[in-house]
C-alpha cells in the first residue's frame, strides 16, 4: 500500500535535526548573516553531531543514509537559517561526484576520510562567462604525463573559500562541449590553486561563496572522478541527487515564514480586531500551508524515487521548480501578513525573502527545469489519447451503429480544422476550411 508516514528511524533523524537546529543555528543565524561570514566552528559541530556527509555509504565508513534522510536535514536547517544550511548541505553536493564516480581507490581512499574527518569538499561546474550551459565549460584540463593540468576560472563556489577539496569540471577542449567535459578531485591546498574573496550577496550572507582559480594545477590521474567525455553526465546526475534537497532547503524556510505569520496574525490587531479573524489572512495562510504540503510530497517523491533505484531527474526537477517558486510565493505573502514590520530587520521575514530568493538560481534556475520538464513531456513521455488527427468523435454515430459499423457510418477527419465527414469517400473540399480531400483522414471504421 502506498505509504506516506516515515518510519520511526526517519522520524528519529527529523527529531536530532530539529533539535541541532534549534539549538545550535538559530541563536548565532542572524549575526553570521549580519556578520556575512561563514562559522567554521558551526559546521564543525553538525558534522559532530552526525548530521553532514550523511550520503556516505556505510561500505566506506558512512551513515549510508538514503535522499529522504538528507531532505528531512535540509528542511530542519533550513528552517532556522538558510545560509548554514546551504553550507552544510554543500559537502554531499560537493562528494556526490566522487559517490557517483567509478574511481574506486579514489572511493575508497577518500569517503573514509570524510565519514571520520570534519573536512570541507565544494563542487564547482560554475565560471564567470557559464552557469547554466554546463556544456560551455572553458576551465581546461591538459592531459601530460600521468597528470592533467588545470587552467581556469570557478565562480559562485559556495564554500569555494573555506573548503579543503573541491570536485572541479573541467574540459580537455573547450570546442569539443559535452565530449570534452571530465571532473577531478582537487586537494585546495594545491600549488596554483587561489581563493577569491567572499562575493558580497543578497542573502544566505552566512554561506561563503567564492571564485576558485586554477593556475597550472598538476592533477595525478589518480584523481580522475570522470573522464573526458563522461564528466557532463555526471554533473547531471549529481544534480537529479541534490536538487530536491534544493526543494526542500526552500520548503523549509518557507514553513517558518508561514509560522512566523501564523503567530503575527493572531496577535496583530487591526480595525479592532486580530488580522487573523480577516478571511483575507486566512486564505493566505491557508495557501501558504498548501503550498508547503504540495511542495513536500514532490520532493519526497524524487527522494523516494533515487532511494528506491530509479532514476529521479525528472521528479527532482518538478520538485525544484515547484519548492522554490511556492517558497518565494510563500514568504512574499507571510511578509504582507507582517506589514510594516515585515520589512524591518527586527523581524525575520526580511532574511527569509532574502535567503529564499537564492534557490530559483543556483543548482540549474527555474528556467533550465522548464526545459529538462517540458523535453521530458514532449519527446519521452507515453501518452494515453491517440493523435488528434485519429481522434473519431463518433458523437454523430451512435452506439448502436459504432458496435455494427458498416459503410453508412465510415467518418473522415479533416487534419486541418477536425471537421468529421460522413460517407463512403471524403468530399472534395472541406466545407469549414475548404481544404482539399487530401486533408481528410478515414477515422471509422479503425483498419
Ligand atoms: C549564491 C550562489 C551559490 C552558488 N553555488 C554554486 C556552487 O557551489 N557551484 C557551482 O558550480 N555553481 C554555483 N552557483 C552558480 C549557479 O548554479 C548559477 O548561477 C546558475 O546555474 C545560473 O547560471 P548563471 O548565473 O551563469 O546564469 P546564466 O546561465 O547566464 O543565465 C541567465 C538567465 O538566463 C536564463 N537562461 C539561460 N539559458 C536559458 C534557456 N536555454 N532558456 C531560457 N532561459 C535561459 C537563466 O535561467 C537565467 O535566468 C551558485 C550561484 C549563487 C548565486
Amino acid at each position: 500500500m502506498l505509504n506516506f508516514s516515515l518510519p520511526p528511524e526517519q522520524i528519529e533523524v527529523q527529531k536530532r535535526a530539529r533539535e541541532f537546529a534549534l539549538n545550535e543555528l538559530l541563536p548565532v543565524a542572524w549575526y553570521f548573516d549580519e556578520k556575512n561570514e561563514t562559522p567554521l566552528f558551526v559546521l564543525e559541530k553538525a558534522f559532530n553531531a552526525g548530521l553532514m556527509n550523511t550520503d556516505i555509504p556505510d561500505k566506506y565508513g558512512g551513515k549510508g543514509y538514503g535522499m529522504l534522510e538528507g531532505i528531512l536535514l535540509t528542511e530542519e536547517f533550513a528552517a532556522v537559517c538558510s545560509g548554514f544550511a546551504t553550507s552544510i548541505f554543500d559537502n554531499s553536493l560537493g562528494l556526490e561526484p566522487l559517490i557517483l564516480s567509478n574511481n574506486e581507490s579514489l572511493k575508497e581512499e577518500f569517503l573514509p576520510k570524510f565519514a571520520k574527518e570534519f573536512k570541507l569538499i565544494c563542487f564547482a561546474t560554475s565560471e564567470p562567462t557559464m552557469g547554466s550551459d554546463v556544456s560551455g565549460i572553458r576551465c581546461e584540463a591538459k592531459p601530460e604525463g600521468n597528470d592533467y593540468i588545470l587552467n581556469g576560472t570557478k565562480y559562485w563556489i559556495t564554500n569555494g573559500g573555506i573548503a579543503d577539496y573541491i570536485s572541479v569540471f573541467a574540459t580537455v577542449d573547450p570546442k569539443s562541449q559535452h565530449e570534452g567535459i571530465c571532473a577531478f578531485l582537487v586537494d585546495m591546498n594545491s600549488e596554483g590553486v587561489s581563493r577569491g574573496k567572499h562575493i558580497p550577496k543578497l542573502g544566505q550572507r552566512a554561506s561563503n561563496t567564492a571564485g576558485v582559480n586554477f593556475n597550472n594545477v598538476r592533477v595525478p590521474k589518480e584523481h580522475v572522478l570522470a573522464p573526458p567525455g563522461e564528466g557532463f553526465a555526471l554533473a547531471m546526475n549529481t544534480f537529479s541527487r541534490t536538487r530536491p534537497a534544493v526543494g526542500s532547503l526552500a520548503i523549509g524556510a518557507a514553513r517558518s515564514a508561514m509560522e512566523f505569520a501564523i503567530d503575527y496574525a493572531k496577535k496583530r490587531r487591526v480595525f479592532g480586531t486580530k488580522i487573523a479573524n480577516y478571511q483575507a489572512i486566512q486564505f493566505k495562510i491557508a495557501e501558504m500551508y498548501q503550498k508547503i504540503e504540495t511542495a513536500r510530497l514532490l520532493i519526497w517523491k524524487a527522494a523516494w524515487e533515487s532511494d528506491s533505484g530509479m532514476d529521479p531527474t525528472i521528479t527532482a526537477s518538478m520538485a525544484k521548480f515547484y519548492s522554490t517558486e511556492a517558497a518565494l510565493e510563500i514568504v512574499n505573502d507571510a511578509l504582507q501578513i507582517f506589514g510594516g514590520y515585515g520589512y524591518t530587520k527586527m523581524f525575520p521575514l526580511e532574511k527569509l525573502l532574502r535567503d529564499i530568493r537564492l534557490f530559483t538560481i543556483y543548482e540549474g534556475t527555474s528556467e533550465i527545469q522548464r526545459l529538462i520538464v517540458s523535453g521530458h513531456a514532449m519527446h519521452a513521455y507515453q501518452p494515453v489519447m491517440p493523435p488528434l488527427e485519429d481522434l473519431p468523435l463518433l458523437k454523430d454515430i451512435g452506439p448502436d451503429k459504432m458496435s455494427s459499423p458498416g459503410k453508412e457510418t465510415t467518418a473522415w477527419r479533416c487534419r486541418m480544422c477536425g471537421h468529421i465527414h460522413h460517407g463512403e469517400a471524403p468530399p472534395d473540399h472541406c466545407p469549414y476550411c475548404f481544404f482539399p480531400e487530401s486533408s481528410f483522414k478515414k477515422v471509422w471504421p479503425k483498419e
